[in-house]
């Protein structure tokens, strides 16, 4: 049985929201603040965190941020309707999925399903550590290093490193990259993806001097190392 821990503030949602997926099987709690969440999170251990994003004190993007230093917890956030920014930030900060309120339950059972079903097959797949010269990543502690220098990613940093490197060799478009790494569809904006191919080449190949990954005109990217 899956833990999910519920955060949000507005008690009415977080009964109803509790109510619903303790139906369905699920072991929930519910924290009503960023700084209970976070707490939760290290004591209850939950496998899934729906997160509000308008929490008091501690806003959910610092809760997300938080998270992600130490965890891949999946995570879905709750947005307001016209919030694109917030969103972006979300995601940015490494949410896994997102939802604007108000929605459907069973949208919401949906997304639950899809991301715990997401993460055990990350999990599985990315078991196996890597390395090329002195290049380095281990996927089931999320850690990265250049011979003994630590190298600091962000999860999706990290996922995207790992998807280009498990394709070694082979140019991989931007769609697939979006689809894989960011797990659904982008609506289109591929932008992200260069966004994030230069945040790894500063922290990698900038770094250390080295060439590991390549821009295949007209195609997307290549891992060789060089
Ligand atoms: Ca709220």
């Amino acid at each position: 049985m899956s833990k999910i821990l519920i955060v949000e503030d507005e008690a009415k949602i977080a009964r109803f929201v509790t109510l619903e997926l303790e139906h369905e099987g699920y072991e929930v709690r519910a924290a009503g603040d960023g700084r209970t969440a976070l707490q939760e999170c290290e004591s209850w251990q939950p496998d899934l965190m729906i997160l509000d994003l308008m929490l008091p004190q501690l806003s959910g993007i610092e809760v997300c941020r938080r998270i992600r230093q130490s965890s891949d917890l999946p995570i879905i956030m709750l947005t307001a309707k016209d919030d694109v920014s917030d969103k972006v930030m979300g995601l940015d900060m490494g949410a896994d999925d997102y939802m604007t309120k108000p929605f459907a339950i069973e949208e919401l059972l949906a997304r639950i399903r899809v991301n715990l079903r997401k993460h055990r097959v990350d999990r599985a797949q990315h078991s196996g550590a890597r390395s090329a010269g002195q290049l380095h990543i281990d996927p089931a502690s999320y850690s990265a290093g250049y011979g003994d220098a630590p190298i600091t990613l962000t999860k999706k940093e990290f996922d995207l490193l790992n998807y280009l490197w498990q394709h070694e060799g082979t140019a991989v478009t931007r769609d697939e990259l979006l689809n894989h790494v960011w797990g659904y569809e982008f609506t289109g904006d591929t932008n992200i993806v260069d966004v994030y191919i230069r945040y790894l080449r500063q922290k990698i190949d900038d770094k250390f001097g080295i060439k590991t990954i390549h821009t295949i005109r007209a195609v997307g990217y290549m891992f060789r190392y060089e």
